[in-house]
């Protein structure tokens, strides 16, 4: 009688959680693998649209995604350095949907992680080594262990270790922009409007402001230009006063925002090309680890999420022997968009740092590019997984 896969995911972020809730959801049997002590994310947002709300929808996490998020609504903007509007941001898909939310990072990772049966993830465990032969996965881990699965899902982020098994390595490109975030309390920003999405656009720097927590809380980002190196993904303490003077004499508004902020992280920004592969035999990859963008689209954590629901359909629907040419039709059906999406958000990003003198060209572009955010929202992979399955049966 065939029998159904089980799977191990590496990495217990945004990406491999999901990718966990997804294939439970399918029945089939999942361990989460995290190198940390514990589970946790950043203080700091991630916005999450309706191309990936519909899937947490389907593993019944619509209603925690209610709960801990910030529905932003049509009032979400794109306005220059002063304060002038540009462009309404989509929100919604061609349907009308507005399920776009702005969370905390470790709402996000704890609504992920509390719809999963004790046991599924194991912390402390920081993967070191990969083998496989026709029959099985193996991994190694720092502590010694070793486990074994038909399918292994490397969602271990931008610095993968597991990568190498599938394509040679290479290093990210840093893009030559840090970025500065953090939180602010709703009761120190009074009369803040908590409904939208707002971003202040160039001369060679912008800023975003959204709402998380159940608009308890306001998550700010400042991107600016640095020559500084920062190890990427690492995040080093900033300084308000230098963060402050980034955006002297920009809107008000924002004033009013960075007066308030007493602690903030600094990050840097690395880009990869698209991959030509990600999958060898029973090893592939998700997320970020497959496909990390820059941020000028507010993707990363949405296409992880896309990628957990295609692969989770396809496996559903093979047994183990067809293991590798379920992997092979996921990464056929995700990297066409996924490298669109990365181009999209570094053409994004350029928009947004304009230093053009005349700017008409680059607000155009901007009220624009609502089209392209509707047809990123209206995007279902479940459909064509299911399609890209039925291939292999
Ligand atoms: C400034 C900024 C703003 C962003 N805003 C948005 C946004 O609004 N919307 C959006 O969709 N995306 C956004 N992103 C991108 C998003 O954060 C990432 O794409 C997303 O978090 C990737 O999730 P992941 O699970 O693939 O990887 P990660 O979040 O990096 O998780 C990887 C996990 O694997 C673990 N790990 C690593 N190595 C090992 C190992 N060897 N063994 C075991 N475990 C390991 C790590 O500890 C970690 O828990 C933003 C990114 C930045 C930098």
């Amino acid at each position: 009688m065939p029998s159904r896969p089980n799977v191990l995911i590496i990495g217990g972020g945004i990406g491999g959680l999901f990718a966990a809730n997804a294939l439970t959801a399918q029945g089939l049997r999942v361990s989460v693998h995290e190198q940390a002590s514990a589970l946790g994310e950043i203080g700091a947002g991630v916005f999450v649209t309706p191309n990936a709300v519909r899937h947490l929808e389907r593993v019944r996490l619509g209603a925690a995604v209610e709960k801990w998020g910030a529905r932003v609504g049509p009032g979400s903007c794109y306005l220059r350095h002063d304060g002038t509007a540009i462009a309404p941001v989509q929100v919604s898909d061609a349907s009308g949907w507005n399920a776009t939310f702005g969370m905390h990072r470790a709402d996000f990772i704890d609504l992920l992680a509390a719809k999963l049966s004790a046991g599924i993830v194991q912390t402390g465990h920081r993967a070191v080594g990969f083998e496989q032969d026709d029959d099985v996965a193996r991994v190694t881990f720092a502590n010694g262990a070793t486990a074994e699965a038909d399918v292994v899902i490397a969602a271990d982020g931008i610095h993968s270790e597991l990568r190498p098994h599938v394509f040679p390595p290479s290093k990210p490109v840093f893009h030559g922009t840090i970025c500065y975030r953090g939180l602010v309390p709703r009761e120190r920003l009074p009369g803040w409007p908590m409904d939208r999405w707002q971003m202040w656009a160039g001369p060679s720097r912008h800023f975003l402001v959204f709402p998380v927590r159940h608009g308890t809380m306001v998550n700010y980002v400042g991107f600016v230009p640095a020559d500084e190196e920062m190890k990427e993904s690492w995040s080093a303490p900033g300084d308000p006063a230098v963060l402050r003077r980034e955006f002297e004499g920009w809107d008000p508004r924002i004033g009013q925002v960075l007066e308030q902020v007493d602690k903030t992280f600094r990050w840097a920004l690395y880009d990869r090309e698209p991959l030509p592969t990600w999958t060898r035999g029973r090893l592939t990859l998700l997320g970020d680890a497959a496909h990390p963008m820059l941020p000028h689209l507010g993707q990363g954590a949405n296409q992880a999420i896309e990628d957990g629901m295609a692969l989770a359909t396809i496996l559903a629907r093979v047994d183990t022997a067809a293991v590798p040419a379920a992997l092979l039709a996921y990464e056929r059906l995700r990297r066409e968009r996924v490298a669109q999406i990365q181009l999209g958000a570094r053409q994004n990003g350029l928009r947004l740092d304009s230093t053009a003198t005349d700017l008409g060209a680059r607000d155009a572009q901007l009220a624009a590019h609502a089209e392209f955010r509707r047809q990123l929202y209206s995007y279902d992979v479940m459909p064509a997984a299911r399609a890209a399955a039925a291939g292999l049966t």
